[in-house]
């Protein structure tokens, strides 16, 4: 009987679990989890936030799951410790397991930049349920928030807060919303629809201090100007989860470097998720996380499988707002693109060599599915570039 260990409960420990099911009936699986709450879908926290949702609702295995298919879950256990020889893990609390293939899907915290009063009460960063929970209590003792990050996390945790009746500012470093996801026209058109609900943005702007003696009461910049506010959320980007690779002297670029197979540089060792790098690229976003841990579980299993890289596809969930944006959508405008827009919407889509590379929709969603696709096939578009700027194109003809 092989046993397995995989420190993380999230999508690619959860799916790397399946997957060893899938190959080993004999499997012995042991999960560890630092954080209390078993497998939920991070994307809906900013619900959370909004009491627009509970927990339970998009909880994707309790513990009864992990039970019925015999995998030892322990929620609430920090693993601190890794013995390479001994091929066992060990947790803050004492547990320890012995392992033949471990996993490391570790995952990510959010990144508090170097502010000053970072460290006063009032002050979150939106990563696990009880970050949402924390920061859903102490919006109901605020009129307003400042947010630092105008990225599509810190919209999504912003519009919460507007859905709790707050007045959400935020601050972005970049001049314009989504750097990486948006170009310019897009970015403006996305700014005007989120201003109308609720959201003001102070862009091109530096955070300097957290106001306020002991509990946060807005934020100053660098540029002088003071924003009040009784919560300050950070949404600044994400650090992997290295530590423990770190500990047990794995190669770490800047992620926890894997190969196609999700196998890091020592023999019975895997790592998938947030915190991995597969030729040279980071991904950070749900479905990488899920592909790299069904590799992961297969290879470990003793199964073939092989990562490839997924393409980078987001969308923002704000209420009211369609948005998706993947791959390269050529924010400096260097490339061929069809461009669509109209007073409510906004379309691109980038081409070289007659292939797409990116794309973006922004109030529009008739065609995504089908230009994601034409994407990933990297099927040859180039002769319909100009009928694709017109607003009723027909995105199957992509694929026919
Ligand atoms: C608010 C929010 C919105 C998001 N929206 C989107 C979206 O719209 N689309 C998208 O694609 N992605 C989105 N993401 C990102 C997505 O959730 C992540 O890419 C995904 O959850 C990564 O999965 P993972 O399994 O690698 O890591 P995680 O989900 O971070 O899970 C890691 C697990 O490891 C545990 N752990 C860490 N260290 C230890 C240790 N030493 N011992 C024991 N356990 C440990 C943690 O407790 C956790 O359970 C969002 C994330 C957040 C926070």
């Amino acid at each position: 009987m092989r046993r397995y260990v995989i420190v993380g409960n999230g999508v690619a420990g959860t799916s790397a679990a399946e997957q060893i099911l899938a190959h080993d009936s004999q499997a012995k699986i042991t999960m560890f989890s630092e954080e209390p709450d078993p497998f939920y879908y991070r994307p809906r926290l900013p619900e959370l936030i909004a009491g627009a949702a509970e927990l339970e609702s998009f909880t994707l295995h309790g513990p009864a799951w992990y039970r019925d298919h015999g995998i030892d879950l322990h929620l609430g256990e920090k693993v601190t410790q890794v013995d390479r020889a001994a091929r066992r893990a060990r947790t803050a609390k004492g547990l320890a397991a012995e392992y033949d293939a471990l996993l490391l899907a570790t995952g990510a915290h959010s990144f508090i930049p170097p502010v000053d009063g970072a460290d006063k009460k009032n002050v979150f960063a939106l990563r696990s349920a009880q970050d949402a929970r924390a920061i859903r209590a102490a919006a109901k003792e605020a009129k307003s928030a400042v947010l630092v990050g105008g990225g599509l996390l810190g919209l999504e945790a912003g519009h919460g807060l507007i859905r709790l009746g707050l007045g959400v500012q935020v601050v972005e470093f970049f001049d314009r919303l989504l750097p990486r996801q948006m170009d310019v026209a897009g970015a403006a058109k996305l700014q005007g629809i989120l201003e109308r609900m609720g959201f003001s943005f102070y862009l091109g702007a530096k955070a300097k201090q957290v106001l306020g003696s002991g509990q946060a009461a807005g934020l100053s910049l660098e540029d002088g100007r003071q924003l009040q506010g009784g919560l300050v959320l950070f949404s600044a980007g994400i650090r992997g989860n290295i530590q423990l690779a770190q500990d047990m002297g794995l190669k770490i670029n800047n992620g926890v470097v894997v190969d196609d197979r999700m196998r890091t540089s020592l023999a019975g060792v895997w790592a998938a998720g947030d915190h991995i790098e597969h030729q040279g690229r980071l991904y950070g976003i749900w479905p990488a996380a899920k592909e790299q841990g069904e590799a992961a579980g297969i290879d470990m299993a003793g199964g073939e499988a092989s990562y490839r890289g997924t393409i980078m596809s987001n969308s923002l969930k704000v209420a009211g707002v369609d948005l998706t944006s993947a791959g390269d959508v050529d924010a400096d405008d260097l490339l061929q693109a069809a461009v669509y827009q109209d007073d409510e919407a906004y379309r691109k889509i980038v081409m070289a060599e007659g292939t797409i590379k990116g794309c973006l929709f922004l109030g529009l969603t008739k065609g995504v599915k089908e230009c994601l696709q034409a994407m990933e096939s990297g099927v040859q578009v180039g002769h319909l570039a100009s009928e694709m700027k017109k607003k009723d194109f027909d995105f199957s003809r992509l694929l026919a």
